[in-house]
């Protein structure tokens, strides 16, 4: 049975459209299960979703297909999406809810069986076998359309969402769709969608038009041409490691090359005119759909290798990047996983806003977007990314919704809102230049998180009272290898003068979990339970030692250099850090050189650091929390992963309390502490902070002027007391109303919805 699922949940997912999957599931279940009927009926989202319509059978008279419609509370079909789970009968029409529909000539079958198809807690539609004869269906043919339609419910999701369901083999050419996912950066901007793919993934290659047939059906036929040379070449090489038989592989590799199905597929579809790439990826799906579906496995193993020799060909026709000009005007960057490298690809002039398929509003892409001060979407688990080139987009950061195609009038509101967010952020302007003091004369300064060169002047312009998070691993990922210490210095310096006298917090290397080095790739299971920050630097004294000596060597006659270790989760770790720390410099005065002692710090970023506040603060100059990763840490939250995305919430009590209880460790110590993760930049939380005596705040640049805002229209008695009533309280909903209503009520309403960004 697993196997023979498996491979329908493989055909369906190589389906180019939901009426071809719908109508592969029926067919083969049928054939699968021996039965009579079987058919799918889905909800339409046209009528609030209180109708099923029958979207696929066979069995049932085809006239019926894309015509029978019953409300929800109807006939058996209705019972199964009103329970929500399966109805198994062994005669359908003594059912009282059995309700007969002439078209689909239903009257033969007896026995039935339907089963709900579920997504996200929301019903989609039902999965329905019937049979002639009077039976009741066995558990077998029960767990089985469970199993599957617990696996299909994704694709139909998706389906749902880019308009195909009730439209029936129906181009989808919508205009004015929207798609939901979360604020990721808050914001709105209009563009036009590039897509961001993985190179020589050929699933992730985008529909796209042949700007000229004839220079791509060439290109198809060089990269070809190539890949064949490539091939024979290889084979040659290896005459003398690999016995004939198994170099007759490459012969056969070589084979599908001259193959007509493969070649003139690909060119028949340039020549309707796709690009090559997406031509390829179709041929590829379809070739790779003949091979999985035969019986013998020998043959069903070739379609591993049609899927090879395609991503052999895709990365030939890939070695044309595209060049910077080439990017619009308004750049929506779209894709399923975009990744820092890719966005750092987009001239800055021309990037207007980013769309991810995975990770959410802490994902260092969002923390990225929103320290460019563009705005960004994430977790749009179903982006139809294939169709987006070159389409035009509204993105909304605040709420996390795209509208595709937009109809001039949305277009016109947007516009407004734009307008509306330049006189904000206009208004406040002057106020950035203001100290950051409370209305009972607590100065609480204001620092700016960074990690490009490209942000020093926009910070400094900012008003912001030094840099209390360098990301240095950013430079590290734009890199193709790591950067040597003398590189290193070069950028350190430029942060520290811009600066000096003001602090400039340097955190060492903070990669793995979903920070990957393209020159350094980590994999693991559980990358944000693995190899990460601090951990792998340890392992890499030679790397950690360069960074550490560049730091050092950047900061001759000044006196700023704050350095930070991240992921720190014991003392044994800090004493580590602290020894090489002391190696490089005692290396940098044995060399001559005159280096001031910098000041170090400790990121509270793991909860057995909220434990150890006061131990670790004795041990160094500083905490900074890292609210990003404590709260994924303390609620068990994967900070990427747009399931949970719900349930990440820096105003959950227990995160509350680990804060409070980390800042009077430090105050123990005698040390002062920072925030310097994405809570020190929602208002609503800034309150909170400012009451448990937070010593500093460091922040994006885009959200430095509102977190002085805050800061100035409080005093921190008053902060004092709405976190005493805040900490009683048990739900982070109730904590956030009874934080805006402060808001409100102190004149800072304007904020209150760029917080829930
Ligand atoms: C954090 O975890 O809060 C933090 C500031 O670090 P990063 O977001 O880079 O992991
Ligand atoms: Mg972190």
């Amino acid at each position: 049975m697993l196997h023979v699922l498996r491979r329908i949940v493989l055909e369906v997912g190589a389906a180019s459209n939901l009426a071809e999957a719908l109508e592969i599931i029926v067919r083969r279940v049928k054939q699968e299960l021996t039965i009579d009927v079987c058919s799918v009926y889905l909800r339409e989202p046209e009528a609030n979703g209180q109708r099923l319509l029958l979207m696929a059978s066979e069995g049932l008279n085809p006239d019926s297909v894309g015509t029978v419609v019953m409300n929800t509370g109807e006939g058996l079909v209705g019972l199964v999406a009103e329970r929500a789970e399966p109805v198994n009968l062994e005669n359908a029409p003594d059912h009282p809810r059995f309700k007969y529909f002439p078209e689909t000539g239903e009257e033969r079958y007896h026995a039935f069986l339907g089963v709900p198809i579920i997504h996200n807690r929301r019903l989609l539609g039902v999965l329905v076998a019937q049979q002639r004869e009077r039976r009741r269906f066995d558990d077998e043919h029960v767990a089985f359309l469970i199993t599957l339609a617990a696996q299909l419910a994704g694709a139909i999701s998706h389906a749902e969402l880019i308009g195909e369901v009730g439209k029936r083999r129906e181009e989808i050419q919508q205009d004015n769709l929207q798609i939901a996912g979360i604020p990721g950066a808050a914001g709105v901007a209009v563009g036009q969608g590039v897509v961001a793919y993985a190179l020589a993934d050929l699933e992730s290659v985008p529909d796209r038009d042949a700007e000229s047939v004839e220079n791509e059906e060439t290109a198809f036929r060089e990269a070809v041409k190539e890949v064949q040379d490539e091939l024979i070449e290889i084979k040659d090489r290896m005459e003398d490691v690999l016995p004939m038989e198994e170099r007759l592989l490459f012969d056969a590799y070589v084979m599908m090359l001259g193959s007509d199905s493969l070649v003139n597929g690909t060119v028949d579809r340039i020549r309707g005119g796709s690009w090559a790439p997406a031509a390829l990826r179709d041929t590829v799906r379809e070739s790779t759909r003949n091979f999985e579906d035969m019986d013998d496995p020998y043959l069903r193993e070739r379609a591993s290798d049609v899927r090879d020799i395609g991503r052999r060909i895709l990365m030939r026709l890939q070695s044309h990047v595209r060049e910077p000009e080439e990017f619009p005007e308004h750049t929506i960057l779209l894709g399923e996983d975009v990744t820092a490298t890719q966005l750092a690809e987009v001239p800055p002039d021309r990037l207007a806003a980013v769309v991810s398929s995975r990770g959410t509003g802490s994902s260092h892409v969002a923390i990225l977007a929103r320290a460019m001060g563009i705005p960004a979407v994430m977790g749009v688990a179903d982006l139809p990314v294939g169709r987006l080139e070159g389409r035009q987009i509204v993105v909304d950061g605040y709420r996390g919704n795209l509208y595709i195609q937009p109809t001039a009038e949305l277009l016109e509101e947007f516009k407004h809102l734009q307008d509306e967010e330049k006189e904000l952020a206009e208004g406040l302007r002057d106020l950035a230049q203001e100290p950051a003091i409370t209305q009972d004369g607590v100065e609480v300064p204001v620092y700016a998180n960074s990690g490009l060169l490209a942000d020093i002047a926009p910070s400094i312009q900012s008003g912001a009272d030094g840099i209390g998070l360098y990301r240095t691993e950013v430079p590290f990922m734009i890199r193709e290898r790591f950067p040597g210490e003398d590189e290193q210095t070069q950028i350190y310096r430029e942060i520290l003068k811009s600066f000096n006298p003001r602090p400039v917090t340097l955190r060492t290397l903070d990669v793995g979990g979903d920070k990957a080095l393209p020159y350094f790739p980590v994999t693991e299971d559980n990358p944000f339970l693995g190899w990460r920050g601090i951990r792998i630097t340890l392992d890499h004294p030679e790397i950690f030692l360069t960074q550490l000596r560049a730091m050092l060597r950047a900061s001759q006659g000044l006196s700023n250099l704050h350095i930070l270790f991240p992921m720190i989760s014991s003392l044994g770790e800090l004493k580590g850090a602290m020894q090489l720390l002391q190696r490089a410099r005692d290396e940098l005065l044995d060399e001559h050189y005159v280096i001031p002692v910098p000041k170090v710090g400790v990121m509270v970023e793991v909860p057995s650091a909220v434990y150890l506040s006061e131990a670790l603060a004795r041990r160094v100059d500083f905490l900074s929390v890292g609210t990003n990763d404590l709260v994924q840490y303390l609620l068990a939250v994967d900070r990427n992963n747009p399931r949970v995305a719900d349930l990440y919430n820096g105003l959950h009590p227990a995160v509350l309390h680990a804060l409070d209880q980390t800042a009077q460790g430090a105050h123990r110590a005698g040390k002062t502490i920072s925030v310097c993760g994405e809570m020190a930049a929602d208002p609503a939380s800034v309150i909170l902070l400012l009451g448990m005596e937070i010593d500093a705040l460091s922040v994006n640049v885009a959200a430095l002027a509102r977190v002085k805002w805050v800061i100035r229209s409080f005093s921190r008695e008053r902060c004092r007391e709405l976190l005493r009533q805040c900490v009683r309280m048990e739900e982070p909903a109730a904590i956030r109303a009874l934080l805006d209503n402060a808001l409100v009520q102190a004149g800072l309403g304007g904020l209150v919805r760029a917080g829930k960004a």
